[in-house]
């Protein structure tokens, strides 16, 4: 004869070893869930023939569990068991009110369990007057409505905080600028652009000259503010289509959507001499005078990835430091 299957929702594991040897020495089969979700699954797919389930559960609790399996077109006549702890007025009753049959009060009496087992399977079961009926199940109502409130807000802060977690992976911590790996993805993506629309896409490498003389100098955290300060100059007035990031340590990328050789040298040469004439405000009582070198290219058909593209950027930024810095260096210029 094939054993009856009893499942046992319950967070807590003591609880369901006991009930689990209890039973299981009874002759039936016990199977067990922690949590009111997977409690749900194993029910769908065992079908037993009955369930016992904790009322305090952390997630879904036993009363929100028990409503939507009474939902499952094969769990309508299942008998569902309360087990709870507490023992305030009318906790009975919310479980009835929830779809629970009936109601045992924990610790459980393991000598009773068994015969209390034998009744529920045989169609024991608690009944309220309508009296009740009606004001428990609007009590159950109301407090179903408020826990979806809850959790959907719950969910709408945690997408939130999702969010600013990906604005923080793309984003560089101490300029507040987009960080190379944000740099990268959009180059990819406007050189496809570019590509696609033939249209002119340039970009230019820039660096800060001696940074690291400055660092020496004035020490680490002035060497931060500068960078700070620098990033805001270079911001100061860029295009909406400009993309300007941290490219790593004093390296600095600027992407100029739809901006051909001549235009990009000119918004380089801009930028140069901005950042010559700016006093960039550190920790220090004074503020430090800087200077950048820039290599500038501009996509055409030879440079087709953006490997390329930064290496050729790249290359210019050194002829540029090579030739005495604070200047701006075409890519493939004499
Ligand atoms: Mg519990």
């Amino acid at each position: 004869m094939e054993k009856i299957k009893i499942l046992y929702i319950e967070d807590n594991a003591e609880n369901r070893l006991l009930v689990r040897r209890v039973l299981e020495t009874e002759g039936y089969l016990v199977l067990e869930a922690e949590d009111g979700i997977s409690g749900i699954r194993k029910a769908k797919s065992e079908q037993p023939d009955l369930i016992l389930i904790d009322i305090m559960m952390p997630g879904l609790d036993g009363r929100e569990v028990t409503t939507r399996l009474r939902s499952i077109p094969h769990l309508e006549k299942t008998p569902i068991i309360a087990l709870t702890a507490s023992v305030m007025k009318g906790d009975k009753e919310r479980a009835v009110t929830a779809g629970c049959d009936s109601y045992l009060q924990k610790p459980i009496d393991v000598d009773r369990l068994p015969d209390q087992i034998e009744q529920f399977l045989l169609g024991k079961r608690e009944t309220l007057s309508p009296e009740e009926e009606v004001h428990y199940l609007r009590e159950h109502n109301k407090r179903l409505a408020e826990r979806l409130e809850q959790k959907v807000e719950r969910l709408s802060d945690i997408s939130e905080a999702n969010k600013r977690l990906v604005d923080m992976s793309l984003t560089d911590e101490l300029t507040g600028l987009p960080n190379r790996r944000y740099l990268n993805r959009r180059l990819r993506e406007e050189l496809a652009m570019a590509q696609r629309f033939r249209s002119s896409l340039s970009c230019i490498m820039l660096d800060l000259d001696h940074f690291k003389q400055i660092n020496d100098a004035l020490g680490h955290q002035a060497g931060d503010a500068v960078l700070q300060s620098l990033a805001k100059v270079l911001c100061a007035d860029k295009r909406e289509y400009d993309v300007i990031g941290r490219y790593g340590g004093e390296e600095f990328l600027v992407l100029l959507p739809q901006v051909d050789a001549q235009g990009a040298i000119t918004v380089a040469e801009r930028l140069r001499k901005r950042v010559e004439e700016t006093d960039l405000a550190t920790n220090l009582r004074k503020p430090v005078r800087v200077t950048i070198s820039l290599g500038v290219t501009t996509f055409n058909e030879e440079a087709i990835n953006e490997e390329d593209l930064i290496r050729r950027a790249d290359e210019a930024l050194y002829r540029a430091k090579a030739r005495g810095r604070n200047r701006s260096v075409m890519f493939g210029e004499n």
